[in-house]
């Protein structure tokens, strides 16, 4: 099986109608991918998978989905096996859990990556930009590796962080680079005058400015296209905040922060204050957000 062929046979199929997103399957596979890079075997228990994959439904996916999904129909694409081998466990997490379900990547597929880390990598980043936003991508793929370590990466503890090159090269997925259309960011950018949308950072050193980003109101990974009314130019939290689904924009342009947004700090002074204040809009009509992404946000990204 060459490098095409793997990354063909992961390129799955799947449920998505108007860009809704669909992250299930894409999670269980990652998890199995890192799972196998750091601990071996991607064999995963449903009796272990269902908490953890329910944890990371919480942030990395939209609505709460039984874990019995993904784990019962991937085998469907031909990638995921479970033994015993069961009738009728179609979406059943009690029969799944009662026969001790374990699944794991069909034999094939399992030799064929257990030997390359290099292929594992690059099936996880596929995956990561077809189905997810960048500004997950380093945190999802951390979380995951918090649930299956890997034991050799250990180190000891001199109660002192370690700079990031004495990690041991196997101890971490690399995560891609952003393949980012440089025309899409120099527009928005430019539309919003490198000014945050929401709070009016727009520090900059020279002509470069610091910590502004082009942010797709629909996004990329979910077909939103590379244009200015698909576009905010945002600072990096609160970039961060609109991809998490912390913070929305109304079709008539106000901030709305999420019921679910939490906050430990006595004086939150990122999010609430925005609460119903006017988004900065463009100087141009023409660059505005098109209400229908900021629709598709509200619906598909936004804690409502
Ligand atoms: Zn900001």
């Amino acid at each position: 099986m060459d490098t095409l062929e793997v990354l063909e046979r992961f390129d799955i199929r799947v449920w998505s109608r108007n860009g809704e997103r669909a992250p299930h399957k894409p999670l269980l596979l990652l998890m199995a991918l890192v799972k196998l890079k750091n601990q071996g075997s991607s064999q995963i228990a449903f009796s272990d998978f269902e908490s953890n994959f329910e944890k990371l439904v919480e942030v990395y996916g939209r609505r709460q989905t039984d874990a019995a999904y993904p784990f019962s129909r991937l085998p469907n694409d031909n990638l995921w096996q479970i033994t015993p081998t069961l009738k009728d466990a179609l979406d059943s997490g009690k029969k799944l859990r009662e026969a001790n379900a374990q699944g794991k990547f069909p034999a094939d597929l399992e030799s064929r990556l257990a030997t390359d880390h290099i292929l594992i990598d690059q099936v996880i980043n596929t995956l990561l930009a077809k189905h997810f936003p960048e500004t997950y991508w380093g945190d999802l793929i951390s979380d995951i590796e918090a649930l299956y370590p890997n034991p050799k990466s250990g180190l000891p503890d001199v109660g002192v962080p370690l700079p990031p090159d004495l990690e041991p090269p196997e101890s971490r997925v690399a995560v891609p680079r952003a393949v980012r259309d440089p025309r899409f960011r120099a527009e928005v950018l430019n539309a919003y005058r490198s000014t945050c949308a929401i709070c009016g950072f727009d520090g900059h050193i020279g002509f470069h400015p610091i910590s502004i980003e082009a942010a797709h109101i629909q996004w990329h990974a979910r077909l939103g296209p590379d244009q200015v009314p698909n576009g905010l130019a945002l600072c990096a939290v609160h970039h961060r905040a609109f991809d998490y689904g912390a913070i929305t924009v109304t079709t008539s342009f106000k901030i709305e922060i999420s019921p679910l947004y939490k906050s430990d700090s006595a004086t939150d002074s990122w999010l609430r204050p925005f609460q119903d204040h006017p988004l900065r809009l463009p100087h141009s009509p023409e660059h505005r957000p098109d209400p229908t992404y900021l629709d598709w946000h509200r619906r598909e990204v936004f804690r409502g």
